[in-house]
């Protein structure tokens, strides 16, 4: 990066490869926002960096991942009797002794992760009920501040341990929002029965409508073929008049559903303009694991949903906690993980992969301004690809990411290959 003279613009990209253009571009940014994409931009940016024919792409958008459990694994200990109880205690234990410090140190270091590997945009679970109370909201709270030259982080309030069966969480939820939660999540199939379930979607959708937020639920994690809630929350929204503004994660039970009831839930979902995202990381791994062959893989029907015409984003879920000892907060590697799981192999279900982790998980937090157009947002990721499928394959080096039209990462890569005269450079 060079400094140039005084110009009218903040930033210009020199020699960017443009998806769809079929010759390089400049792109100019002014105050944050991409002015002009043109064969030359005239003129000179307060900075400016030569891409030299590398792909630009709108930075990746991760519409779920839970902040507030990142980096818990280390702390966990032992699980002496190896039971899903004891588990549950080590947890809650972690849950209740955290600091807001402590939470939020643990979500930055996966938060510069994110941003390093192309993404600025998140929206993040936290969980708000009675044993930590509202201090996973407050730590994730002060490292959205920390970030927020970096990235713009969602957050849900999440009621992990139940609403009914955990009372208080009620109360607790509507504080988070009037706290500075941004969305109201829920987790209906972790109820002790149907009318509970109802209930607490009931209570949720109570809660969107006073604070006027969108909704986004855990729904039927499970393996469980009898597991509806689904069915019930597309109800919901369709009685509270929230259409396009509700999304459905996980959505695991989906797998195990028979065909004829998949087929009519997607077909109401479709009517009731439900979001989904699927979080193939986590589930391929914990999902299935007391069936024998042949296995559910704990996924939705994506390409079913995708035929519906529903958006479908896809997230990370865990990093390095008690139910996850993986994840790089890598939405490039995320949107690999999906093309296995769901078996997207052909160019538009490629494309398709490449969306869930960009415009549909744009369109699922409410994004505007999502591109490489004048117009849009400058967030933007710079790989050291031609193509985006190429970028998938190779999961190609993130050179540089721009927020708000500042340089915010840089990651330079050297390899070479011994005994021969090849030198293959990353940039
Ligand atoms: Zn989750």
């Amino acid at each position: 990066m060079t400094a140039a003279a005084q110009g009218p613009y903040d930033l210009i990209l020199r020699r960017a490869r443009v998806e769809g253009r079929p010759t390089l571009a400049d792109i100019a940014i002014s105050d944050g926002i991409i002015t002009d994409v043109e064969d030359h931009v005239a003129g000179a940016g307060e900075s400016e960096v030569d891409v030299a024919g590398r792909l630009v792409s709108p930075a990746f958008v991760e519409p779920h991942i839970h902040l507030d459990k990142v980096g818990t694994l280390p702390l966990l200990g032992r699980n002496s009797s190896g039971t899903l109880a004891e588990a549950i205690e080590i947890l809650h234990r972690i849950k209740r002794s955290a600091e807001p410090q402590q939470v939020a140190a643990r979500a930055g270091v996966v938060i510069r992760q994110a941003v390093l590997s192309g993404t600025t945009r998140i929206r993040t679970h936290v969980d708000v009920d009675t044993v930590g109370g509202l201090t996973p909201l407050r730590g994730v709270l002060q490292a959205a501040r920390e970030h927020a030259h970096l990235c713009d982080i969602q957050i849900v309030a999440f009621p992990q341990e139940g609403i009914i069966r955990d009372p208080g969480t009620a109360d607790l939820m509507d504080a988070a929002m009037r706290s500075g939660a941004d969305v109201v999540g829920g987790m209906p199939h972790w109820e002790t029965d149907d009318e509970a379930a109802r209930e607490h979607i009931a209570i949720c959708m109570r809660l969107a409508r006073r604070y006027d937020a969108d909704v986004d639920m855990h729904v039927d994690e499970t393996d469980d073929p009898s597991s509806r809630t689904l069915d019930m929350l597309t109800e919901a929204t369709l009685r509270s008049d929230w259409q396009g503004r509700v999304t459905a994660g996980h959505c695991c039970a989906m797998a195990a559903w028979p065909d004829e009831y998949a087929g009519q839930v997607i077909a109401r979902a479709a009517a009731a303009r439900m979001n989904f995202v699927t979080n193939p990381a986590t589930n391929l791994l914990l999902q299935g694991r007391i069936d024998h062959e042949p296995r559910r893989r704990g996924l939705p029907r994506v390409k079913e949903l995708l035929a519906a015409g529903l958006t479908v984003g896809c997230g990370q879920d865990c990093v390095q906690d008690g139910f996850y000892p993986f994840g790089a907060a890598d939405q490039l590697q995320v949107a690999l993980i999906l093309c296995h799981a769901a078996q997207l192999s052909v160019p538009a279900e490629i494309d398709a992969a490449l969306a869930s982790i960009r415009h549909a998980a744009a369109r699922i937090m409410g994004v505007r301004g999502y591109g490489v157009q004048p117009g849009c947002a400058a967030d933007l990721v710079i790989l050291d690809a031609d193509d985006m499928h190429e970028a998938l394959r190779l999961q190609a080096n993130r050179r540089w990411v721009i927020r708000r039209g500042a340089v915010a990462a840089t990651t330079k890569v050297t390899s070479t290959i011994n005994g021969g005269n090849d030198q293959l450079s990353g940039g």
